[in-house]
């Protein structure tokens, strides 16, 4: 079992620009008092403040928290990148059973280490957390978004990333078949959660032939009540023969079993990390001849949606943003075939080469 990262006697630990990390700065919180234990990394800061959500969840390890963190914050500075946003990559995790362990008190601790951070990290609302929670860390920091369009925020950014995978598929259907109408495709959602259930909203508009799958037969009724969709048995989704898939329920979705068994034309989901290895299973998928549109560009609203909380919130100026996902996804596909490598790599230089460039300003 490998040592703590935490400190034994004081409660914050900053790693900053070290060799174990590519990230600026790892900072290891702590408070006996609450029980907190919460990692906030810091992936990039050249093109703004670290933005990214905080996640709550019983790891097995502090090992595994780590290294979710880790992941997670260097995604978030791509999609920051690539979407044109003057924003950095950081996300925390607090580590707990949400349900159990949350607190008030455990709430604005962390808070007051976001507060502590100056800035330099911005957080919001991410897996196990609550509008409420974001209230109480509200209470002790400012560097919070995310927050109720009641209080004069964003509020939920779930339908914006809907629409920007929206985009993302058409832009994907017009590259591949010339035309970027839905009209009778066939269509998979696997998890029709919060973004799952806006983007069955937009594919029924545009009358094309929906098919969802999800663990909760409850969510699953709820949407086949509302909407002319067929369920489908989530056990059978690699089995089924459809022209585009889209994951919106977790992440490694995607990984050599499941790439060999796809029956599609196009990937194009708001899951995060569909990928269980970038490298491996985007070269896998390309060899399959699935186009895919990579996670982090389409499922990028919701990231627009609370940049725009920051600046002043407009929904409007959030939807034209995330409308620039179409351009962004075609262009990318289309680089991608031109140089002869896969569209996750082709996306990845361009948020890569915007941040090398405002570097070296
Ligand atoms: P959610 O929790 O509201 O919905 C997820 C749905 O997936 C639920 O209905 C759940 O029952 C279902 N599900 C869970 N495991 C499943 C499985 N193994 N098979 C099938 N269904 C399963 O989450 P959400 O906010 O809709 O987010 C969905 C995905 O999109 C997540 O990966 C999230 O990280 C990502 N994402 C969300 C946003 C956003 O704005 N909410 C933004 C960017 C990325």
């Amino acid at each position: 079992m490998s040592e703590s990262h935490f400190d034994k006697e004081k409660s914050i630990k900053i790693i900053e620009d070290s060799d174990v990390f590519e990230h600026e700065k790892v900072v290891f919180c702590q408070d006996k008092a609450t029980g907190l234990k919460a990692i906030i990394a810091i992936h990039d800061t050249t093109l703004g403040p670290a933005l990214g959500g905080t996640r709550m969840w019983n790891y097995n390890s502090e090992e595994d928290a780590l290294n979710d963190v880790l992941r997670l914050s260097r995604g978030m500075s791509f999609k920051a990148a690539i979407s044109g946003l003057d924003l950095g990559g950081g996300k925390a995790v607090i580590i707990g059973d949400s349900k159990t362990d949350k607190t008030e008190a455990l709430m604005r601790k962390f808070g007051h280490f976001v507060e502590s951070l100056s800035g330099k990290y911005i957080t919001a609302e991410d897996v196990g957390m609550s509008t409420k929670d974001m209230e109480y860390v509200r209470m002790e920091t400012k560097h919070v978004t995310g927050i109720p369009l009641s209080m004069g925020g964003s509020g939920d950014p779930s339908p914006v990333t809907a629409y920007g995978v929206y985009m993302g598929m058409k832009a994907s259907a017009k590259f591949l078949w010339g035309s970027d109408n839905l009209i009778d495709k066939k269509i998979l959602v696997q998890g029709v959660g919060h973004v799952g259930q806006y983007l069955v909203k937009y594919l029924s508009e545009e009358k094309a032939n929906i098919f969802i799958s999800d663990i909760s037969s409850e969510k699953t009724s709820k949407i086949a009540q509302e909407y002319n969709v067929e369920v489908i048995d989530n056990n059978n989704v690699l089995d089924f023969g459809m022209d585009i898939y889209a994951p919106c329920a977790l992440g490694g979705i995607l990984n050599t079993q499941s790439i060999d068994n796809l029956k599609c034309s196009i990937v194009c989901g708001a899951a995060n990390n569909q990928l269980e290895d970038e490298q491996r299973d985007s070269l896998h998928l390309q060899e399959r001849n699935i186009i895919l549109a990579p996670d982090f560009l389409v499922n990028s609203g919701g990231l627009i949606n609370v940049y725009s909380e920051i600046k002043g919130y407009s929904r409007e100026k959030s939807l034209d943003k995330t409308r620039e996902i179409y351009h962004t996804t075609l262009n990318i596909l289309e680089k991608a075939r031109e140089e002869g490598i896969t569209s996750y790599r082709a996306a990845l230089n361009i948020a890569e080469k915007r941040i090398a460039d405002r570097k070296n300003k």
